[in-house]
């Protein structure tokens, strides 16, 4: 069994990372930060409010996140480009305060988890969902750098960008995911801590599956 926790604030090139080295090691790849925008955005379609725990729970009585191919599907609609946008980060960051909503994902990444390797990737993958996945990474950069690659992500894409509002946005979401009550983003025990500030992709790529050998062949 290889279950690889990859956890970490955001923009530091995680995601990329983690679905690289799950394609090097034959293994599957789950996002789970893509379940909270999957339910961010529904709950910004409904203008369910995050704070009400009774609306919240209405909403995930009736929804049905699903994985297939890759793709985010949320009710059977492929929300995958839809979910990747600033307002969706922080509408994520607010539901994602919720035990009822950490539940429910946590229950899907278990039930994923639970009859094949994989590279999970999220906030608290190491410290709730799978705490005794065989290896656990904590990625940190510095801001300036998250910052940065987000404002890359963007350009790369086409999509208008503001170095100094992404900056200030990453800034929030990463203390709001950090100081809530239920599960906050922080760097587990016996998790190795990553810095992917002065590394290239394909550098940090390498240095991932560097701690997986070495973690795996003990
Ligand atoms: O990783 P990503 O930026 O897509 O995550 C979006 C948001 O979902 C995070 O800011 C965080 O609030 C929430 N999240 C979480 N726990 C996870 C993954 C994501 O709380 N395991």
């Amino acid at each position: 069994m290889l279950r690889v926790a990859i956890d970490g604030p955001g923009g530091t090139g995680k995601s990329t990372i983690a679905k690289a080295v799950a394609e090097r090691f034959g293994i599957e790849y789950i996002d789970t930060g893509a379940m909270y925008r999957a339910l961010g955005l529904k709950s910004k379609r409904l203008a369910v409010d995050p704070a009400d725990e009774s609306e919240v729970r209405t909403m995930l009585d009736d929804t049905v996140i699903d994985f297939s191919g890759g793709r985010t599907m949320l009710d059977g609609e492929d929300v995958s480009g839809l979910i990747r946008t600033g307002e969706i980060s922080m509408a994520a960051s607010d539901i994602s305060k919720l035990a009822i909503v950490r539940a429910k994902v946590d229950e899907v990444s278990r039930h994923l988890a639970a009859t094949k390797d994989v590279v999970m990737e999220g906030r608290d993958i190491g410290t709730t969902v799978i705490p005794d996945a065989e290896v656990k990474i904590f990625m940190t950069a510095s801001p300036e750098i998250r910052a940065k690659r987000r404002y890359d992500q963007l350009i790369e894409a086409g999509k208008e960008a503001d170095y100094d509002q992404i900056y200030k946005e990453t800034m929030e979401r990463d203390y709001q995911d950090s100081h809530r009550e239920v599960s906050p983003l922080r760097q587990a025990e016996d998790a190795v801590l990553l810095d992917t500030s002065d590394l290239t992709l394909e550098g940090s790529i390498d240095a991932v599956a560097r701690i997986i050998t070495e973690k795996t062949q003990k």
